[in-house]
């Protein structure tokens, strides 16, 4: 079976800029379908990756990349669920075992499988152990089961954001079943906060964001927000609204305060992370905070499992919930420029609030 040519935008080193790449994916395997990718989004997550920030073993030339639209151009002779001329997303994962013994593939929790398979930089055992390259390309092979189906009327521009900083918020929402009245609130209001309140506001839940720049106060109001606190204006911000929230949602990428979110949990109440800052900027909780501010709860998230992600873009398409995007374009040599300064600018503060790769001339 033929490889496939793709052409895309890598980093080569964890200080590098953006620069063209081409490469080669597997074959378009019996179960596989060829996407050609039109827009790709730019999440935090790629930033701390392609600048090994996470000290995990990280593989250059690297193409990011895990939140993904395109057009299926080409199926496999098993596939049922895509038809070429579909459209098709793909978010952080592009498989796992399926084995319906494993606990957590059997129970539509993909991302937690042993074997799964990252978009990007993870090692592929199903294909030969290959290293994975993500969206910032013209194509993906990816098997029918990890890609999602997108509606033909969903906002192209927008929807790629969905995959990834779209399900991260929808699922822990569904987890702790925040309800219609609950007080809740949102840290950090980036490419995943803004998604956050939006989920939260559609619900009819009463929502505080917590951001350290005055400039998104305007627009956090504006989506329904109830108050906007920036808490770079004091340590003791948390003070105002003690054992007040049912649910906080931390996308939160740098060091912070964890235990000020604690204490604004009342009795019962659950604060869901999903932020992940560098590992050199770890926030930690001592145990006195624990037993000092009894009976909440935390949690992690990560992403959610392919049917929930499948469900999470159909609510999103149907209810109009989309990020606020920025639109990367032009030639191969100014898109990589674009990305590389991208970076610095999400990193920076400064973008409202998700570069979205216009792929479509690629
Ligand atoms: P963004 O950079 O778009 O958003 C982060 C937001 O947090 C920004 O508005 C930033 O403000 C704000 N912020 C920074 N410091 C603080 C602080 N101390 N208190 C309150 N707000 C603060 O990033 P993303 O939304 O794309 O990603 C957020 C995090 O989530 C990243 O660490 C990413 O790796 C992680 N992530 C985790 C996933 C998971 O499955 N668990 C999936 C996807 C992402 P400003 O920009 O002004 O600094
Ligand atoms: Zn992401
Ligand atoms: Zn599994």
């Amino acid at each position: 079976m033929e490889k496939i040519k793709s052409k895309g935008y890598a980093m080569f080193s964890k200080d590098g800029p953006f620069r063209p790449y081409e490469f080669e994916r597997h074959a378009v395997g019996d179960n596989d379908i060829l996407i050609k990718i039109m827009y790709a989004g730019i999440c935090h997550s790629d930033i701390h990756q392609a600048r090994s920030e996470w000290n995990e073993k990280e593989h250059y030339p690297m193409v990011p990349g895990h939140e993904i639209v395109g057009q299926v151009i080409q199926v496999g002779k098993n596939v049922t669920k895509f038809k070429v001329g579909d459209y098709a997303g793909v978010g952080c994962m592009v498989n796992s075992c399926k084995d319906p013994n494993c606990e957590t593939c059997r129970h539509n929790r993909e991302q937690e499988c042993v074997d799964a398979v990252f978009t990007y930089a993870s090692k592929d055992k199903f294909h030969g152990g290959e290293i994975t390259q993500g969206g910032y390309s013209n194509n993906i092979v990816i098997s029918e089961e990890f890609a999602i189906k997108v509606p033909a009327d969903a906002d192209f521009e927008k929807v790629a954001p969905l995959l990834c900083a779209g399900i991260t918020t929808y699922s822990p929402i569904q987890f702790s079943k925040v309800r219609k009245g609950d007080k809740v609130a949102v840290a950090g209001f980036g490419g995943l906060g803004h998604m956050a309140v939006q989920y939260l506001v559609r619900i009819g839940a009463d929502v505080t964001v917590f951001d350290v720049s005055e400039e998104k106060r305007e627009v956090a109001m504006k989506m329904g927000a109830k108050e906007f606190v920036d808490v770079s204006k004091s340590p003791n911000f948390y003070k105002d609204h003690l054992n007040e929230f049912y649910f906080i949602l931390s996308t939160i990428p740098a060091k912070y305060d964890m235990s000020a979110y604690l204490r604004m949990l009342k009795f019962g109440g659950e604060f869901a992370i999903v932020g992940l800052p560098a590992t050199k900027n770890l926030p930690s909780i001592s145990l006195n905070s624990f037993v000092f501010t009894p009976n909440r709860k935390i949690y992690g998230s990560m992403i959610g499992g392919i049917k929930e992600t499948q469900e999470m873009l159909d609510y999103s398409v149907e209810n109009n919930i989309y990020p606020k995007v920025k639109i990367i374009k032009g030639t191969p040599d100014e898109v990589a420029k674009q990305i590389t300064e991208a970076y610095n600018t999400i990193v920076n503060g400064e973008v409202q609030f998700r570069f979205v790769i216009d792929m479509r001339n690629l």
